[in-house]
């Protein structure tokens, strides 16, 4: 078994919250200089970044998983994670036809830009970003799976859109496939805090929102090869392949 250095939770310059130089270029060229093998591209409500960045973090030998924060209707943030380009379209459909047409006031949420590989703007998202979807936490979770992505509610531990700030708990019929949890919990304490959910595997993440942050609060991830379906299974925990955290 190998272990990869793993940050599936990356904000990008599309999201409103997205510091100006989340570029996918800049990026990924941090994400090299700090020794990540996985990044995920998870913006607000979109995947749109995710083959840019792809595109890019390929010449460094960095596999790049699509996705996205998804708010729900509940307005609980969950990481959806797809392998590949006709899945993340798919699930973009979804997001499109499930995002309420409330228009994005930069001057109080920011930008949202769709940049190329050269950090050309390309497009600036009219609709904003971090509104709840028409869907329920359940529904996404369905479609997720329809999909055979990975749903991992995020940052449960967090007093703002989580489980916990929005459901008081993790319910014990929710689908997920792994939890996030941030770096202000240790995994002592989420070990007590989330000790009544059968079989909880927790991940953690930078949630970066500016470049300083990618990398920091990482899971190492002991599997065989650098791909998706290793990755399912180290998240997973199965078949000798885990989630390693402190
Ligand atoms: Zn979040
Ligand atoms: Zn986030």
């Amino acid at each position: 078994m190998n272990l990869y250095k793993a940050d599936l939770h990356i904000h990008t310059v599309l999201s409103p919250c997205g510091d100006l130089s989340m570029s996918p270029l800049n990026i990924v060229e941090k994400a090299a200089a700090v020794g990540l093998n996985i990044i995920g591209i998870t913006d607000h409500n979109s995947t749109l970044h995710g083959p840019v960045t792809k595109k890019l973090a390929e010449k460094k030998g960095i596999m790049v998983v699509y996705g996205a924060e998804v708010t729900t209707k509940e307005d609980i943030h969950c990481l959806c994670l797809f392998e590949n380009e006709e899945q993340r379209i798919n699930f973009q459909g979804f997001i499109d036809s499930n995002l309420p047409k409330i228009k994005n006031k930069t001057s109080i949420f920011g930008h949202q830009v769709v940049v190329n590989e050269n950090e050309e703007i390309l497009e600036e998202i009219e609709s904003l970003l971090i509104t709840g979807l028409n869907a329920s936490i359940d529904e996404i979770e369905r479609k997720v799976h329809e999909l055979d992505g990975l749903f991992i509610p995020a940052h449960i531990d967090r007093q703002k859109y989580s489980l916990t700030s929005q459901l008081g708990f993790v319910p014990s019929d929710l689908k997920f496939d792994a939890l996030e949890i941030s770096r202000n919990i240790s995994l002592e304490k989420a070990n007590q805090t989330f000790s009544y959910i059968k079989n909880a595997r927790f991940i953690r993440t930078s949630d970066a929102h500016n470049i300083e942050q990618i990398g920091s609060n990482p899971s190492t991830m002991k599997m065989e090869k650098l791909n998706w379906n290793e990755l399912k299974l180290a998240i997973l925990e199965t078949c000798g392949r885990e989630v390693l955290i402190s």
